[in-house]
């Protein structure tokens, strides 16, 4: 049985018990609301059972103080802090190479980050951070839950800046209800008014921000404001803006419950030793007031820790009780911690009846045993291990890579040509890479052949009888090259010939193997 199922049964069964006549009660009650037999006049079409939509309805979460919603504030502050300021960091890599830290330049081809400098031929490196970022969420979610969720996800932290701007601007949760039943008033326009001046200001500098990751911040900051901009930059700012704006103001917990995918696989991948935001119903039920709670205490009837306030529900950015159980909607932020053990602290009872903990610990303590956690299980060791490989073969594969490279690519069409003097030539596109920050000489070898010549198309230099080719700074570069081989060599052979490129200048060599092939 699934632990969802678990819980509410447990809850059902600590559930006060409900006499034989409330229980027949209740039943004549549902029959007479739900007649088995419809009338006649009642016969209609399957829609007439109501529809499947049911309409969203308006969340107003409560502020709350704790220590979750402190680690959440400084999570908030530590992440936006790096994506607005990122992009003025700077980062001297040399004098032909951009001074900017964090930069993705779709021009030059290259994506910097700090003192790493990704290539497109590199892009297997994306796919080893891809590999490494699924590996730390799973890792994430096999120790304690959608910590992905609660804490670092865009969508939740810009949600969180929202509602911080939401509160300001409209009051808290009760002071905001009772306004939006009254009538629009002066002082109601004007507060609505600026929530929506103030989320639309964040949402454009969210859109702005994004744009100075992709060009050198300073100049596109002023650039931008002298409307002198790519026209794509101001169509990103846009797109963000209103992105930003709709995601974060308007759909918020929609965003979560209807559109991530990542709940539906979290679920899927979760287990029982999970560490996850868990009402403590072995502590909390039966539920009663307070009042309720302590006649049942003084007559020695079981009285719960939960006194039914709704405060975690109050507070939950997503209107989830977690009292009835493991909630898809639930992003385990643990501000129904926060809010439980302040309710726990003001009626002295102790604290954490809404805790991290698992549904087997619950079990254990109902039957008297103690609490056990188990962080080290196979699937932590088995996440933990890929993302320790990875990292060290991204480590080795980028402290042990060349500086420069070479190429080569035969045409096909045509494969060989047999020119007047009988000589056989073969064409190659050749392309030389030279990551270094100045430009080099390169001399082009062609061994494998007993007595060939080498042209580059375009390139009348030569290092002795070899053809010198320069390559700017940080550059690729493609040649067409020709090679002729004047020897006899046998019709049909295809022979193995190697292209060397050498630093001028000295330096360790870098080849590449094809074939030259004969009519
Ligand atoms: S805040 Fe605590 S006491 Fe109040 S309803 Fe929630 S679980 Fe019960
Ligand atoms: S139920 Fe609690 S942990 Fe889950 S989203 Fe709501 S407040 Fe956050």
């Amino acid at each position: 049985m699934c632990p969802g199922c678990d819980i509410a049964l447990a809850i059902e069964a600590a559930a006060p018990p409900q006499s034989a006549l409330s229980s027949l009660a209740a039943l004549a009650d549902g029959a007479a609301q739900t007649s088995l037999i419809p009338a006649a006049a009642e016969t209609g079409p399957p829609d007439d059972e109501g529809p499947l939509y049911a309409a969203r309805k308006k969340i107003y979460p409560q502020h709350v103080t704790g220590t979750f919603r402190r680690v959440k504030w400084l999570v908030l502050l530590v992440t936006l802090g790096i994506y607005y300021g990122l992009p003025f960091v700077r980062w001297d890599r040399g004098p032909n190479a951009p001074s900017q830290a964090v930069l993705i330049d779709f021009p030059g081809r290259r994506f910097y980050f700090f003192f790493i400098e990704i290539w497109p031929q590199e892009i297997y490196y994306l796919t080893g951070l891809l590999i490494l970022a699924a590996m730390a969420l799973f890792l994430m979610n096999a120790v304690a839950g959608r910590l992905w969720c609660g804490y670092l996800c865009p969508q939740t932290v810009w949600t969180d800046l929202f509602q911080a701007i939401e509160r300001w601007t409209e009051g808290d949760r009760r002071e905001h209800l009772l306004r939006d039943r009254q009538p629009w008033t002066a002082e109601r326009v004007a507060r609505f008014g600026l929530k929506h001046f103030l989320w639309l200001m964040v949402a454009w500098w969210t859109g702005g921000a994004w744009v100075l990751y992709f060009a050198d911040a300073p100049t596109l900051v002023r650039d931008l404001a002298t409307f002198q901009a790519p026209l794509i930059a101001y169509v990103f700012i846009g797109l963000l803006t209103f992105t930003t704006y709709t995601l974060a103001g308007w759909m918020r917990e929609q965003v979560c419950v209807y559109m991530c995918p990542w709940p539906r696989i979290q679920a899927a991948l979760t287990d029982e030793y999970a560490l996850n935001v868990t009402y403590r119903y072995d502590r909390g039920e039966p539920r009663a007031s307070l009042k309720k709670a302590a006649e049942l205490r003084e007559h020695g009837a079981p009285a719960g820790d939960c006194i039914d306030c709704l405060q975690c529900v109050h507070v939950c950015p997503t209107g989830v009780d977690i009292r009835g159980g493991p909630n898809l909607g639930c992003i385990q932020c643990g501000l129904c911690i926060d809010a439980c053990d302040a309710v726990m602290k003001k009626i002295g009872r102790p604290a954490r009846l809404i805790a991290y903990d698992t549904d087997i610990n619950i079990k254990r303590r109902q039957q008297g045993q103690k609490a056990f956690y188990r962080i080290m299980r196979p699937r932590t060791f088995l996440y933990a291990v890929v993302i320790a490989v990875v990292s060290a073969a991204m480590t080795y594969a980028y402290a042990t890579r060349r500086i420069d490279g070479v190429s080569v690519l035969h045409d096909r069409n045509p494969l060989y040509v047999r020119l007047a003097d009988g000589s056989v030539r073969n064409a190659f596109s050749v392309r030389i890479l030279n990551k270094n920050l100045e430009a080099t000489n390169f001399v082009l070898k062609v061994s494998g052949l007993f007595d060939a010549a080498v042209d580059v198309i375009g390139s009348s230099t030569y290092s002795g009888p070899y053809p010198r080719i320069e390559v700017g700074p940080d550059q690729s570069r493609e040649l067409r090259v020709l090679v002729t081989a004047t020897e006899h060599i046998a019709a049909g052979a295809s022979i193995p010939i190697t292209f060397t490129v050498v630093p001028e200048a000295g330096g360790a060599e870098v080849s590449a193997r094809d074939h030259f092939f004969v009519p």
